[in-house]
């Protein structure tokens, strides 16, 4: 039998939280033959929600799940984790300056960080790469990253990454809703940049699988000033629309992509299909280093690469830019927050 690989969810009382543990413990994120142990933590006045959540998954009686911890305690949550999904943060709330919320959320990060650099097995401080994702969610999701990668300099950079898969996947939704095909015909969307609404969802190399071959999305969709305003400010703008509707930020797609994410990481991406996700940028495309950006990239044997080579076109570099710049405020502010 395989051994059991241990998860750590943080702010696993919340809405994400709440989705993302039965899709693990089913096998929806590292495969169905792969048994896991849950390590959940949250904050104190969490504390009672959390070990519902812990009863819950008793109740349901997975077969995959070997064991769960339930705890308010960073260190013991991070002991010996080999993946680490990381949706505890402060919210936005109403009268709240975006400069309160990155204050409160990069000293979570800078915290959270030394706990899974003492703490988390052995692999995920030595960089094996199978064992060792680190996949950030709470918002600002990429300076969030960029803050425990920082503070946390023995684990590699390489193994921090933050989620843009939801843009990814909204992004396909979108394209397959207006060309009324499904969704998994539809591949190698890209999302640029930050996973905030200067995000730049570009369907350049996106294609198509029609019964006669693989079509440009460019091709089918006849239509460019939808391609180029609509399409872009609804994947922009859906985080805010889903609030709208149901009251509530989104859960089940978040807690979907970034299972998603980590499948796609550990397990490999199909051949010839890339997908989006936050990393840490060594310079590809002209990004500068130093940031985590969202970029292209596949994944194999448990290791990341970003796509390299692809067309990019004025329209497109003046996006990647804006979104390059706002993350650069964003790791100013993150370290005037910090000192
Ligand atoms: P959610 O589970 O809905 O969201 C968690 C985090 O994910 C938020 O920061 C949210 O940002 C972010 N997020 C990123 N992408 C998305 C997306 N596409 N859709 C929705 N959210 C996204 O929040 P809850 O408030 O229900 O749960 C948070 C949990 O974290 C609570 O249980 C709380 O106790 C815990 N917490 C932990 C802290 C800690 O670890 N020290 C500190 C504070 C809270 P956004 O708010 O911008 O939507």
């Amino acid at each position: 039998a395989r051994s059991s690989l241990k998860v750590l969810v943080t702010g696993a009382a919340g809405q994400i939280g709440y989705a993302i543990v039965p899709m693990i413990a089913r096998g929806v994120m590292l495969g169905p033959d792969q048994p896991v142990i849950l390590h959940l933590l949250d904050i104190e006045p969490a504390a009672e929600a959390l070990n519902g959540v812990k009863m819950e998954l008793i109740d349901a009686a997975f077969p995959l799940l070997k064991g769960v911890i339930a705890t308010t305690d960073p260190i013991e949550a991070c002991m010996g984790v080999n993946i680490a999904v990381m949706v505890g943060g402060f919210p936005r709330k109403e009268g709240m300056e975006r400069k309160d919320v990155m204050s409160k959320n990069v000293s979570i990060y800078k915290a959270q960080a030394s706990a899974l650099e003492k703490h988390a097995a052995e692999d995920c401080k030595v960089g094996k790469p199978l064992n060792s994702p680190v996949l950030v969610i709470a918002n600002p999701a990429n300076t969030n990253a960029l803050i425990l990668k920082e503070f946390a300099p023995s684990i590699p950079g390489k193994n921090i990454t933050c989620l843009t898969r939801l843009d990814h996947n909204r992004a396909l939704g979108q394209i397959s809703e207006s060309l009324d095909v499904q969704v998994c015909d539809v591949k190698n969307v890209i999302i640029w940049g930050n996973h905030s609404s200067t995000q730049y969802p570009d369907v350049n190399h996106a294609t198509v699988q029609t019964s006669s071959g693989e079509k440009p999305v460019r091709e089918l969709v006849s239509d460019d000033k939808w391609l180029n305003a609509e399409f872009i400010t609804t994947v922009q703008q859906r985080g805010a629309a889903i609030i709208k509707a149901r009251k509530l930020s989104s859960a089940l797609s978040a807690a979907s992509a970034a299972c998603d994410h980590i499948r796609d990481w550990v397990l490999g991406t199909p051949e010839g299909t890339w997908v989006s996700m936050g990393v840490y940028s060594d310079g590809s495309y002209g990004i500068q280093p130093g940031l985590v950006y969202s970029f292209p990239v596949t994944c194999k044997k448990g290791k990341w690469s970003i796509v390299q080579g692809l067309k990019i076109d004025e329209f497109s570099r003046a996006k990647m830019d804006a979104t390059a710049k706002e993350l650069v405020e964003e790791k100013s502010l993150a370290y005037s927050c910090l000192n």
